[in-house]
């Protein structure tokens, strides 16, 4: 894979080579995105939509060439489904918001998983407390896996929306969404999918896959921070709540009554991050190039080869051991604890995350207080994963 394209990359950390494997935290940025930036602000930077002149006319149509990019990239039906935001947290909290303002009602249930982000934990649990709702959660099993099999009783004629991740960030598996999809929808309960573990590691499909929202980060694959994507199905969309007031997302104001602006600018309140945006469309082509099913097959490889070489070391177990699982390794290592791991492998140039990674709920389960976790993308290798485990040997002989 192109690692020359991403020059953060070519440093040294402790005076040994970075290794950088904390990529489900935040990928880093090849030099089409960074040029991407820097020539827009170079070149076209001005405010979109309402401007006669032509660096806002470009801009706006750099912008909107963006949206469309996204929606090919995630096949949606139409580029008034795809809302721009500050990323996956925002997106998920637009959902809550606008949905629960829309549709939840007093003694309604909202159903998620164990495994969730506390992103797509908080926000519905707002929701429940403003509305009088009740949320319901998905168990999963020691392996790590969701228990599907106890979903359907879960559902009541209460149930108003579904919110489940596509990928767990600290346990690495990938759920059968589909599967929870055509279960929900034989209820007519919508599904919101957490896809910020998912976009940069496999094709999604939001059509083919028939969800009704699907939330994601650009900074996660390879796009610049700060922008992200809420998709949302258009017969929701049309009906549901704007999410916040300002510019842009109304048609007329009075004192007495405002009226909305049509899809998608109703749920875009305020200046967007245009460069940003335009990055995310760079990073969508940069994964385009290196082919999105080349990209999830590499990753696999690395997984599967750091898996065995870390169980290789004695006393060393993995969080999360589902059959299907995103380049994600956690694991503990006796009775080392994650955080002192994590400093003596960063001595040795490795970045990897360590803590309980926003999921207190994972690590409640099964009575940790957090992991290491080391995850892949697709500019790391086999020999950073041979070092990484040597590493992690060396800071074992020390803590024990
Ligand atoms: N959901 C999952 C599964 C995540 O891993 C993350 C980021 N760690 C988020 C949501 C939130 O993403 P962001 O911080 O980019 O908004």
């Amino acid at each position: 894979m192109n690692r020359e394209d991403f020059p953060i990359l070519n440093q040294q950390v402790y005076n040994k080579p970075l290794i950088y494997f904390d990529n489900a935290a935040t990928t880093q940025k090849p030099m089409m995105v960074i040029d991407a930036l820097s020539d827009y602000y170079r070149t076209i930077n001005s405010n979109i939509h309402r401007g006669v002149h032509s660096l806002s006319q470009q801009a706006t149509e750099e912008f909107e060439i963006a949206r469309k990019a996204v929606q090919q990239f995630i096949h949606a039906a139409h580029d008034h489904e795809i809302i721009f935001t500050r990323g996956a947290t925002e997106s998920i909290n637009l959902v809550a918001a606008s949905f629960g303002r829309t549709y939840i009602q007093e003694g309604d249930e909202i159903i998620i998983s164990e495994m969730e982000h506390h992103s797509n934990i908080v926000p519905w649990q707002f929701l429940c407390e403003d509305r009088g709702a009740k949320l319901q959660v998905i168990p999963f099993d020691e392996k790590g896996e969701l228990c599907i099999d106890q979903l359907e009783a879960l559902i009541t004629p209460r149930t108003r929306i579904i919110a489940v991740t596509h990928v767990s960030n600290s346990l690495g598996t990938i759920n059968p969404i589909k599967e929870i999809i055509d279960i929900a929808h034989a209820h007519h309960v919508p599904v919101m999918v957490d896809g910020a573990q998912a976009v940069a590691h496999g094709a999604v499909d939001v059509q083919a896959l028939d969800c009704d929202f699907y939330c994601f980060s650009g900074h996660k694959m390879y796009a610049p921070m700060g922008i992200g994507v809420m998709y949302g199905k258009e017969r929701w969309l049309k009906e549901m709540k704007p999410y916040q007031g300002g510019g842009e997302m109304i048609s007329t104001v009075t004192f007495e009554k405002t009226t909305y602006n049509e899809l998608p600018f109703k749920f875009e309140a305020g200046t967007p991050a245009v460069g940003d945006v335009i990055g995310l469309r760079k990073a969508i082509e940069y994964m385009q190039q290196t082919g999105i099913q080349n990209i999830a097959d590499y990753e696999q490889e690395l997984l599967q080869y750091g898996t065995q070489e870390l169980l290789r070391i004695d006393g060393l177990r993995i969080i999360g051991q589902a059959a299907h699982k995103a380049a994600v390794i956690s694991f503990l290592v006796g009775n080392i604890h994650p955080y002192d791991m994590g400093v003596l492998l960063d001595h040795q140039g490795v970045a990897v995350r360590t803590g309980h990674h926003c999921t207190q709920p994972i690590m409640d389960h099964y009575h940790i207080p957090g992991t290491v976790r080391a995850s892949f993308a697709l500019y790391n290798t086999k020999e950073e994963i041979d070092f990484f485990v040597q590493a992690v040997q060396k800071a074992t002989q020390m803590l024990q």
